[in-house]
Formats: structure tokens, C-alpha cells, sequence
């Protein structure tokens, strides 16, 4: 089997946080997805006020 390297770090996986090295990496990673998803929401509120003032 080839190993696996952490997505974020580049270090070698660990079985029990596939496909990354730790628990950080994996909350990380979580983190980054909650915050993008955030991010889109707020984009779309503004989109909303613009059509508003029209
Ligand atoms: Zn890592």
C-alpha cells in the first residue's frame, strides 16, 4: 500500500485521521470549509441589499 501524506502539513498520515497526520490537521481542515461557507453567505446577503435599494 502507498502511504498517504497530510493535505495541509505534507506529513505522513495516520491511519486513525486519514487523510491527515493528526487531529489538528483534521479540525483544521474542517475549519477552512466552515469558514468558506460563511464567507458565501455573506456575499449573497449583499447581493440581496443591492437589489433592494433598486
Ligand atoms: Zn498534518
Amino acid at each position: 500500500m502507498k502511504s498517504l501524506t497530510c493535505p495541509l502539513c505534507g506529513k505522513n498520515a495516520q491511519d486513525k485521521y486519514r487523510p491527515f497526520c493528526s487531529s489538528r490537521c483534521a479540525n483544521l481542515d474542517l475549519g477552512n470549509w466552515l469558514n468558506e461557507d460563511y464567507r458565501v453567505s455573506v456575499i449573497e446577503d449583499d447581493d440581496l441589499d443591492d437589489i433592494e435599494d433598486v
